[in-house]
C-alpha cells in the first residue's frame, strides 16, 4: 500500500474526518503551497448531509451530493480508514499505518456511514427508496430534523401513504422554539402525517413482522420503518488516546476561540466535534474550518500564535425543510414557515448578505444544481452577461424579502418583553444584515462567476 507522499520541507497538517469541516478545510489547505495535508476519512466520498433525505425518496439526487474525495482534493493524500490512535504526533488508523503530524486537525463531528465508496452509499438510496415505495405505512422514529425533514419528504412526494412519526419528546425540534415546533406539527398534521409524541419506540424482534410497540404500550403496525434518531458523535476513539482529558462529559472536544484543543498547541478540533456553545449546523462547522485554515497559515508563517484568528460562536438561526418547495425558517425571534420563493430555488452565494439563511436541504442542493447547469450552459459571453442580469434581479428580490423580515423582526421585539441584553443583541445583529446590505459592492455582488469549490457558504461540485 502506497504511504502518503511527505515533502519534508513542508509542514505536515492531518485532517481527520471528511464531513463538511474537514473537507472544507483540505480543499482551502490546497490552494496554499506551504501545507503537506493528509486527510484520513472513514468513507472515500464526502456528502452533503442535508441532501440525505431528498436522495431517499429520489435516489438520483445523491449523484449529485456524494463527491469522492478525490474528485474535489485532486493529486492529495487521502486515507480511507478510521483514525483510532494519536500518540507522539502520530496518528494511527485501524488499517495499521502511522501518519507523522506538525499540525492535527480533528474534524469527525459524527460516526460516518457503513457505507464506504460511493456505489455502496448510491445502492443504500435505491434501497430506501424501493423500501417507502412498496410499502402502504411507513414509521418514522424520531422528531429531530432528520425524522421531520424525512415524514415531510415522504408526505410529499408519496402523499397516499400513510406516515406515522413517533417521537419521546414532549414536542418535535426541540433545539428550535415552540411556536415553530407547533408549526411543524400542523403543516405534518394538515399533509396526513400522524404524530406521536411523548413515546418512544423499542424495536423486538417482532418488529419483522410489522408490529411495533411504544413506551406507553401502544401497538403500532407498518410496513416498514425509519430509525431518524441522531448518530452518535465521533468521538469514542479518542478516549484512549492522549486528548481523553480534552474530552468534556458529552464527548466533545474543548476548543478555546482559535480552535485549539484544551492543552495542546498544535491540535485543534472544528465541527459538531466540539464543545462551541452554539447549534451544531454545517454552515457553522464551515466557518470553523475557513478559521482554522487561516490560523494554520499564521502559524506556518511563523506566527507565535498571539494574532490567531479568534471565532464567535454563529446565532441561532434554523432552516428545516419540508418537501420540495416549502420550509420553517427561524431566525432570533422571528419564525416563519411556507413556500419556499422561486427565486431562493436559484439563488447562489454571490449574493452574500443572505448567506445565513442559505442552508435548508432543498434550498441548498437547488442552488447548487442549477448553478451547475449554468456553469456549463454559460458558453459564450451573452450567455454569461444573460446570467449576470437574471442573477442581479434574484439578488434585488432576496434584498426585499430581507427587508421585510427585519421590520417583521422589529416589530416582534416590542411585542417581546426582553431584556436590555437582548434588545442590544437583536438590534446589533440586524444591523449586521444592514450593513451588509449597504457595504455590499454592487458590481462584485452580481458579476462574480459561479464558484465550484466549497466556499464559506456551501459546498459547490466538482466538474465533472
Ligand atoms: C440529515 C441531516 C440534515 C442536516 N441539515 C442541515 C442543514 O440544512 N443545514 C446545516 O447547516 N446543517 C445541517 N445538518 C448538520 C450538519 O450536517 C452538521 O452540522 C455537519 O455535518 C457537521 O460537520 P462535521 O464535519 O463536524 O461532521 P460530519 O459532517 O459528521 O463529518 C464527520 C466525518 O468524520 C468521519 N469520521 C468519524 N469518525 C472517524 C474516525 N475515527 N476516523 C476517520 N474518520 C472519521 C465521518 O466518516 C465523517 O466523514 C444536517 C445534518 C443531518 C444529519
Amino acid at each position: 500500500m502506497a504511504e502518503p507522499r511527505v515533502d519534508k520541507k513542508k509542514k505536515r497538517v492531518v485532517v481527520i474526518g471528511g464531513g463538511v469541516a474537514g473537507s472544507l478545510l483540505c480543499k482551502t489547505l490546497q490552494k496554499h503551497r506551504h501545507f503537506d495535508f493528509t486527510l484520513i476519512d472513514s468513507k472515500e466520498y464526502f456528502e452533503v448531509t442535508w441532501a440525505r433525505l431528498r436522495s431517499m425518496v429520489e435516489p438520483s439526487f445523491a449523484k449529485r451530493s456524494v463527491i469522492n474525495h478525490h474528485e474535489y482534493l485532486q493529486g492529495a493524500s487521502i486515507i480511507t480508514s478510521d483514525a483510532n490512535g494519536i500518540e507522539d504526533n502520530e496518528v494511527s488508523t485501524t488499517e495499521g499505518r502511522l501518519i507523522s503530524y506538525d499540525y492535527l486537525v480533528i474534524a469527525t463531528g459524527h460516526m460516518g456511514s457503513k457505507c464506504v465508496t460511493k456505489p455502496e452509499k448510491l445502492r443504500e438510496y435505491e434501497a430506501d427508496n424501493e423500501k417507502i415505495k412498496s410499502s402502504e405505512s411507513i414509521l418514522i422514529i424520531g422528531g429531530g430534523p432528520t425524522g421531520v425533514e424525512l415524514a415531510a419528504e415522504i408526505a410529499v412526494d408519496f402523499p397516499t401513504k400513510k406516515v406515522k412519526l413517533v417521537h419521546k419528546g414532549s414536542r418535535l425540534l426541540e433545539f428550535i422554539d415552540e411556536k415553530g415546533s407547533k408549526k411543524v406539527l400542523d403543516w405534518l398534521t394538515l399533509k396526513k402525517v400522524e404524530v406521536i409524541l411523548g413515546q418512544s419506540v423499542a424495536l423486538t424482534s417482532s418488529s419483522d413482522d410489522g408490529t411495533y410497540k411504544t413506551s406507553e404500550g401502544e401497538t403500532i403496525m407498518a410496513d416498514c420503518y425509519f430509525k431518524c434518531t441522531s448518530d452518535p458523535i465521533g468521538s469514542s476513539w479518542l478516549k484512549e488516546t492522549s486528548l481523553k482529558d480534552s474530552l468534556n462529559d458529552s464527548g466533545r472536544l474543548m476548543v478555546d476561540a482559535n480552535f485549539r484543543v484544551k492543552g495542546f498547541d498544535n491540535i485543534f478540533a472544528i465541527g459538531d466535534i466540539t464543545d462551541v456553545a452554539e447549534l451544531k449546523q454545517g454552515y457553522l462547522a464551515q466557518k470553523h474550518a475557513l478559521v482554522v485554515a487561516k490560523n494554520l497559515e499564521l502559524l506556518i508563517n511563523g506566527s507565535d500564535g498571539g494574532n490567531m484568528v479568534k471565532y464567535t460562536p454563529g446565532s441561532p438561526t434554523a432552516i428545516v425543510s419540508l418537501g420540495r418547495r416549502e420550509a420553517l425558517l427561524q431566525v432570533w425571534c422571528v419564525t416563519s414557515i411556507g413556500r419556499v420563493p422561486e427565486t431562493c430555488l436559484h439563488i447562489t452565494d454571490t449574493i452574500c448578505i443572505l448567506k445565513p439563511f442559505i442552508r435548508s436541504s432543498s434550498i441548498f442542493v437547488h442552488a447548487i444544481s442549477h448553478q451547475r447547469i449554468e456553469v456549463n450552459e454559460m458558453s459564450s459571453t451573452k450567455d454569461a452577461l444573460e446570467s449576470i442580469d437574471k442573477r442581479r434581479k434574484i439578488a434585488d428580490q432576496l434584498i426585499n424579502q430581507l427587508d421585510e423580515q427585519l421590520v417583521e423582526c422589529k416589530e416582534e421585539m416590542k411585542r417581546l418583553p426582553h431584556s436590555p441584553a437582548d434588545q442590544e443583541a437583536v438590534i446589533a445583529h440586524a444591523k449586521i444584515l444592514l450593513g451588509h446590505k449597504k457595504n455590499v459592492p454592487r458590481t462584485n455582488l452580481h458579476t462574480k462567476q459561479p464558484s465550484i469549490e466549497p466556499t464559506s457558504s456551501g459546498i459547490r461540485f466538482p466538474k465533472s
